[in-house]
């Protein structure tokens, strides 16, 4: 593997080269232009709501060498035992600026996926304790505060079936990327999908859209309907699924 030194020592070299029309220095840093640059948009009518300074656009991606070399030589020093390295806002900023660049743009990727899996564990979580403050407030109070539920929303979304106690009382806040699944909260068992929990459910459900079998049934209705089919279980209540 290249070590990030040597790409960096090969950076400034290229940046020295004066055949090299795509690199121009800013400051201390090396700024490498974009083949295409993005347009800059002209300001709006004075005056009026379009009257906003427009944005400045970054000309292509910015690599502080100086910051970088001095970021890599901390880490070095932990990653290499030889004491505790210190990085400062400054050495992470100079490495998402070269993340920028088309060519990699790892850190990002990385991240998004973090934010991912902390969402995941976190919907996880949010199950769990809804399934366990369902099994505390029993199906009588649950019926009840389903009943109470009942009338209209006010919100501007409408409720649906809640995927911890099944029943129509899980209130909508907002939908997922591909207007699927929605993030709000349940009003029988508290149960909260995130807007980032939502996204993924969202995006295997347009998944499964592209399949043509069967939606899946809510949890508590299948094992419910699994006991109730077996000999001397109790017949069905009204809060026992989807009404
Ligand atoms: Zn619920």
């Amino acid at each position: 593997m290249f070590p990030a030194s040597d790409l960096l020592k090969l950076i400034k070299e290229k940046a020295q080269d004066p055949t090299a029309e795509s690199v121009v220095t800013e400051g201390s840093a090396i700024l490498i232009l974009d083949q295409h640059p993005a347009p800059v948009l002209p300001a709006g009518t004075p005056g009026t709501i379009f009257d906003i300074e427009p944005r400045t656009r970054p000309r292509g991606t910015r690599i502080d060498v100086n910051a970088l070399e001095e970021g890599d030589q901390q880490a070095a020093r932990s990653r290499h035992g030889r004491g505790q390295g210190v990085l400062l806002s400054a050495h992470v900023m100079a490495l998402l600026d070269l993340d920028g660049h088309q060519s990699l743009q790892v850190l990002g990727e990385r991240q998004a996926d973090r934010f991912r899996e902390s969402a995941l564990h976190a919907d996880v979580d949010f199950r769990s304790r809804a399934e366990a403050y369902l099994e505390r407030i029993g199906e009588d109070e649950a019926e009840r505060r389903a009943d109470a539920a009942a009338s209209p929303s006010i919100f501007e979304h409408p409720r649906e079936d809640c995927p911890v106690c099944c029943y129509e009382t899980f209130q909508v806040d907002g939908y997922d990327l591909w207007g699927r699944v929605g993030h709000g909260q349940c009003l029988v068992c508290a149960y909260a999908r995130s807007p980032d929990a939502a996204d993924d459910e969202g995006f295997a459900a347009h998944l499964a859209s592209l399949d043509s079998s069967p939606a899946p049934t809510c949890p508590r209705v299948q094992h419910k309907a699994v006991a109730e089919a077996q000999p001397g279980s109790p017949s069905p209540g009204r809060g026992d699924g989807n009404r």
